[in-house]
């Protein structure tokens, strides 16, 4: 062959192999083009689907929220200003949950008004009794006992021990247990009857406002059935859930009540048949608070519970680690504060 054929044919073996690079290459682009649009249209759904607005609340038949941290998305919607480390003087709301190891207590003061919410165990009412004459508490608005379990009433026997109140409540009048009547027995020497709540009550505390959102006129759901208190003051609400369980949660959230709260006492100690995806997408607080002993033998919080609340951006705090958290409101702002 001359050699001039054959650079002929050299020099268009040479350019078919650049044309080949160049398609290859083309491909690999187009391919990673179409990966990185394909990423951003399923970040895109995601966020539409998850995110919600400050007081607007979600849709009821949206979703529940996914597993901690599967978006990877910041959860809008908390949007109150936190300070934490200081309790200012003056007008507002304060709530102090109350260290009493396993159980729950929790005192809420208002413009000169105090009122309970559970009192912790029996082996607490010692401690409420020495707690309310620390601070000079001696009259109570009311005392919600939020169901009769010895963890929740067990500590008011001490509280009424000291500080006379007006009125009680309970999802019972009646149970059959020695803490239960102790309860009752100190309400009766001060001439206190004991009453119960149900979702549509209301009360006020000074300057805040108390809705009750459960139990349903049928109190006997479960066991755990409590009453569920909703306080408002100002922008701000707390939500106390007492020992509600998921049928309770379901109850509230098809009743159509507005759950929506800055802070959650979580509902029961944080175990893991309470605080259900869609309880938490309903309520979806700002700040979460577990009331809960240190080594409690019922593994409480559930690694579950605290795995949804941090993935749904809730601050969290927790009496078996925090001691007591005090936390008070001027209807804007939210003031934290913890004993460790
Ligand atoms: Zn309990």
């Amino acid at each position: 062959m001359p050699q001039k054929k054959r650079d002929f044919i050299n020099l268009i073996l040479d350019i078919v192999l650049v044309l080949a690079l160049i398609a290859v290459v083309l491909s690999v682009r187009a391919l990673v083009r179409a990966k990185a649009e394909e990423r951003a249209a399923k970040e895109a759904a995601v966020t539409a689907q998850y995110s919600v607005t400050e007081k607007a609340a979600p849709a009821k038949s949206a979703s529940p929220m996914p597993d901690s941290g599967d978006t990877g998305e910041e959860q809008s919607g908390n949007y109150i200003n936190i300070v934490r480390g200081e309790i200012p003087e003056g007008d507002g709301l304060e709530v102090r949950f109350l260290d009493v190891g396993q159980g729950d207590a929790a005192l809420i003061i208002c413009s000169g008004h105090a009122a309970l919410i559970d009192g912790g165990h029996t082996s607490k009412s010692s401690f409420m009794y020495s707690y309310l004459k620390k601070y000079g508490i001696d009259h109570l608005d009311f005392v919600i006992a939020s169901h009769p379990h010895v963890d929740h009433v067990g500590g008011l026997a001490g509280a009424l021990n000291f500080a006379k109140t007006d009125a009680a409540y309970c999802t019972v009048t009646e149970y059959d247990t020695k803490p239960f009547k102790s309860f009752v027995k100190y309400l009766n020497k001060q001439g206190v009857i004991l009453n119960t709540l149900t979702a549509g009550d209301e009360l006020t505390l000074g300057e805040a406002r108390l809705e009750i959102l459960a139990p349903g006129e049928d109190p006997c759901l479960t066991e755990n059935t409590s009453i569920v208190v909703k306080i408002i003051y100002g922008d701000v609400s707390f939500l106390f859930t007492g020992d509600c369980e998921e049928l309770d949660e379901k109850f509230m959230i098809e009743s159509g009540c507005d759950l929506k709260c800055d802070v959650l006492k979580v509902p029961h100690h944080g175990s893991a048949y309470s605080t259900s995806y869609h309880f938490l997408y309903e309520t979806w607080p700002a700040v979460a608070v577990i009331s809960a002993g240190e080594d409690n033998t019922y593994g409480h919080p559930a690694e579950t519970v605290l795995s949804r609340l941090s993935g749904s951006g809730a601050e969290i705090y927790r009496t078996d680690q925090n001691g007591t958290i005090t936390m008070k409101t001027d209807g804007e702002s939210l003031f934290v504060k913890t004993e460790k």
